[in-house]
């Protein structure tokens, strides 16, 4: 028999674990303090659990991580992981500094199989879904690193590599994980789950009970350009997808956040910005511009500045309120006359981590 990680249980899954074993239901309790609050890595040192039930907990359990494959640092703080599951697949995840606090980007699958056109992690197909354990792993693994600063993770994006809704009960586990108050305690307005528009994950998510971000990645105003760019817009169009969107405010009561990345001559025009504004009126949301980054298998180019600018300003004079994605970073590819992203020159930004680390041994 594997043994199981507890990184993978949420409290009442590892609570009915306990109970199945003729033990006390607190138990769990102490576990997710042990390993969450008190930052133990190892069954000896759970020093108010009996050597013989820690035995059987070293014989049946792991508190094992996934291992730090590569850390690049870039100049703003950024750290970009990629790190190695028991199976020797990778994946990354990133950390973001802002001044309200440390946020993670984590990866859901290895690999994806949305084929959006303009993303560079369905270069190759999805390989297999990331377990709970695998999930929690990127946070506790940059925990650790964060620690040591006196740090810790205090916001959770599900926006890395894959399709969170195509791996919904792995990432349901994770976000209670991470929510758990005897635990991370990391409040679930701080969590945040991007979606390429799945509508049963759309559904599913609003009936989870606890108040988490929706981000809808929505790219276009209408059909015909979705369709060109996201191949999940004809199994879900626009109208069924902002259905979904609408029933999801109505039981949760949260606002939505829809991501549009603006593509040169693609989607970036005033007759889109006046689409999008009329589609999403009277929808509770608010609209993120993001502008592309370019992943170099893909034709696509970032709108130009004004464009930008244009399409901000329509937005907002039109009742959608919009921001454009804060660009960060400090330059260290400066010199290639990037323009400033998170971490620019580690590849970190949203779109650009990258499939290849699929393939498994090392590379
Ligand atoms: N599958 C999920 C989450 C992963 S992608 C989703 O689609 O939402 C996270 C965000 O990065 C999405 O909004 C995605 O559309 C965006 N993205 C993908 N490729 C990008 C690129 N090249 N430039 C900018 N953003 C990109």
């Amino acid at each position: 028999m594997p043994k199981k990680n507890l990184f993978g249980y949420t409290l009442k899954a590892l609570e009915e674990e306990m109970l199945a074993r003729g033990e006390k239901k607190y138990r769990a309790t102490q576990l997710y303090q042990w390993i969450y609050v008190k930052k133990v890595t190892d069954f000896d040192s759970m020093t108010d659990i009996s050597k013989s039930f820690r035995d059987v907990l070293k014989e049946e359990y792991t508190l094992d991580l996934p291992r730090i494959f590569t850390k690049q640092v870039a100049s703003d703080g950024t750290i970009k992981l990629l790190v190695e599951m028991e199976d020797g697949a990778k994946v990354e995840c990133v950390l973001m500094r802002y001044d309200y606090g440390n946020a993670i980007c984590v990866s859901s699958q290895i690999g994806c199989s949305m084929g959006c056109a303009f993303c560079a992690s369905g270069l190759l197909k999805r390989e297999r879904n990331l377990s709970a354990a695998e999930i929690t792993g990127q946070v506790m693994v940059m925990n650790k690193i964060l620690y040591e600063e006196g740090e810790n993770v205090s916001h959770i994006v599900v926006m890395g590599t894959g399709e969170p809704f195509d791996n919904y009960d792995n990432v349901s586990s994770f976000i209670h994980i991470m929510n758990e108050a005897k635990g991370l305690a990391i409040g679930a307005r701080h969590i945040t789950v991007s979606t390429c528009g799945l509508v049963p994950g759309i559904k599913r998510y609003g009936d989870e009970g606890i108040q988490v971000n929706l981000a809808i990645s929505l790219h276009a105003p209408n059909d015909k350009i979705r369709n060109e760019l996201m191949p999940v817009s004809r199994a879900y169009n626009m109208d069924v997808l902002l259905d979904a969107v609408k029933e999801y405010i109505e039981k949760s009561g949260r606002r939505v956040t829809f991501e549009y990345i603006l593509i040169k001559g693609v989607n970036d025009t005033i007759e889109c910005a006046k689409e999008l504004s009329e589609r999403l009126r009277g929808i509770l949301c608010y609209v993120n511009l993001i502008p592309l980054n370019p992943v170099k298998e893909k034709p696509f180019e970032r709108s130009l500045d004004k464009d930008t600018k244009a399409f901000s300003l329509y937005l907002n004079n039109h009742g959608i309120n919009c921001t454009i994605r804060k660009e960060w970073g400090t330059g260290i590819d400066a010199a290639c006359g990037q323009l400033k992203e998170w971490g620019t020159g580690i590849d970190a930004a949203c779109g650009q981590l990258r499939a290849k680390y699929v393939l498994k041994g090392r590379n």
